[in-house]
């Protein structure tokens, strides 16, 4: 009875976690699909801490060990996680993905600290989990340390020639060893700390504003270095966790790229974005005005509208306006205003930000129309609030063949009758480049920080 229970937990662990995966792709279920995941892999964790046993019939022992790690992970996690601020979630990511990384890069040290010689296969799989999760560690770390500010943009000269050099390294020493040439462990720890430099170079001269594609991809290494932990410990409930990470990581990195109109390669060498500000405001580049709008005529073109489209970008999230926002939708439907929110697959700052930050504010998942859907019901739009978005209405996409984003699918508000874009000054966003939206006739500008105006923007629909 015992000896099936441990494969019985891993399997209730494999499935809970393709079930949660799956769960995740809908808000409705997200959070209910993070809490299946997590119960399976607690049934698959303490079912290895009580029921493992080794070829000699011994069980892991040191529970003292394994559960203080437990205790303090949990604590550290639980508080990190509550404490995290939404606009800081992919720095969070970013450091989690990390200790993911440095997991793996340590099952592959201990192994090989217990056996130096192992056979071939074993081998393959020690020096690949170590390469592969010091590389994500390492990056992760730096890429952590570029979203919080802690470290710069910095373009190294010659980093493509240098990380060739390295991995060309990486490449002979791991050859060495498995080819049985040398059983040196100096190799081995040679090829970690290649591996721990190619983590920063690789990440080091990629833009900042890049980060969460970049964090996706380590994410999708770290879940292949997982992978081959599963390989080694011939853990079944590890290795299906670490393909459907490293599956899952690899498709949305395509996804983000696809949405953005770049390529990877693009990402990974190509600089976009940063801290790059334009000159002055108030003047586009062909000499046009913006105009701006006041809080009460905003307030009586969206009373006297039929339909209004909200379309929230990065600055909703940075000034936390989303339940401000669901206020105004509320009020402008006392009044009989249609309201929905254009959703763009990059709003924000990470894969279906804005649909997290709304669903946060109780706003109803029906009223969220996804890019194709929102651009149809445009022409029939009297009122387009955009909420702190900028690159996702940017017309330069659609017009400007020498723009950077030049391709990439955007909101089409200008079909709407108005538009009235609200952010705190004429400065540009994460692609940083200009907003020719922003001096068309059709346009109006409301200053100021979003949760303000909001605020005070349904104060004012009140009383008209
Ligand atoms: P942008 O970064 O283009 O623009 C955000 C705007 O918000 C800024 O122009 C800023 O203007 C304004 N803003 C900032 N703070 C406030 C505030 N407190 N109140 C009001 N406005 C504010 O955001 P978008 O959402 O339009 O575009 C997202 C960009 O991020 C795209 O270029 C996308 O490619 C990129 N990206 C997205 C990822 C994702 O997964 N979602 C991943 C990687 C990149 P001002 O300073 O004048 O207020």
């Amino acid at each position: 009875m015992e000896s099936i229970l441990l494969p019985l937990s891993y399997l209730i662990g494999s499935v809970t976690f393709i079930m949660g995966l799956k769960m995740l792709s809908h808000p409705d279920s997200a959070r209910k699909g993070n809490l299946v995941a997590a119960f399976g892999m607690t049934i698959a964790i303490f079912a290895t801490i009580f029921l493992y046993k080794n070829e000699a019939g011994a069980s892991l022992g040191n529970y003292p060990w394994i559960f203080c790690g437990l205790l303090i992970g949990t604590f550290v996690g639980t508080i990190a996680a509550k404490k995290v601020q939404m606009t800081a979630m992919p720095e969070m990511v970013s450091l989690f993905n990390g200790m993911g990384g440095a997991c793996a890069m340590l099952i592959s040290l201990i192994e090989y600290h217990h056996d130096p010689n192992p056979e071939t296969g074993k081998l393959v799989v020690i020096i690949l989990g170590m390469i592969i999760g010091t590389v994500s560690f390492a990056g992760s770390m730096v890429a952590w340390g570029k979203l919080n500010g802690r470290i710069n943009d910095h373009t190294i000269p010659g980093a493509q020639i240098i990380n060739f050099l390295l991995f060309g390294g990486l490449l002979f020493l791991a050859i060495m060893l498995i080819g049985g040439f040398s059983t040196s462990s100096a190799f081995f720890y040679g090829m970690l700390a290649l591996a721990a430099l190619y983590g920063i170079l690789f990440v080091m001269p990629i833009g900042g504003a890049d980060m969460p594609v970049v964090i996706s991809l380590l994410n999708s290494f770290t879940g292949c270095a997982a992978a081959f932990g599963g390989f080694l410990y011939n853990n079944p409930v590890m290795l299906t966790g670490g393909i459907l990470v490293g599956s899952a990581g690899t498709i949305l990195t395509i996804l983000m790229c696809n949405a953005m109109n770049r390529s990877l390669k693009n990402v990974l060498i190509g600089s976009f974005g940063g801290n790059k500000t334009i000159a002055g405001g108030g003047v586009s580049k062909e000499g046009g005005n913006y105009k701006e709008i006041s809080l009460s005529d905003t307030a009586v073109l969206m009373a006297y509208a039929q339909k209004v489209m909200i379309i929230p970008g990065y600055g909703l999230a940075v000034a936390q306006a989303q339940h401000a926002c669901h206020e105004l939708e509320k009020v402008l439907n006392e009044k009989g205003v249609e309201v929905s929110y254009g959703i763009h697959p990059v709003a924000g700052r990470m894969p279906g930000h804005m649909n997290v930050l709304l669903a946060e504010a109780d706003v109803p998942y029906e009223k969220l129309k996804e890019m194709e859907d929102a651009n149809d019901e445009m022409s029939t739009t009297n009122v387009v609030m955009i909420i702190g978005a900028n690159d996702v209405v940017n017309p330069a996409a659609k017009e400007d063949p020498a723009s950077p984003i030049y391709g990439m699918p955007i909101l089409e508000v200008e079909k709407a009758d108005h538009v009235i874009v609200n952010k705190r000054s004429m400065k540009p966003g994460y692609a940083g480049i200009e907003n020719d939206l922003f001096y068309k006739p059709k346009t109006s500008m409301l200053f100021g920080d979003a949760k303000k105006v909001l605020q005070d923007l349904v104060s004012e629909l009140k009383n008209v």
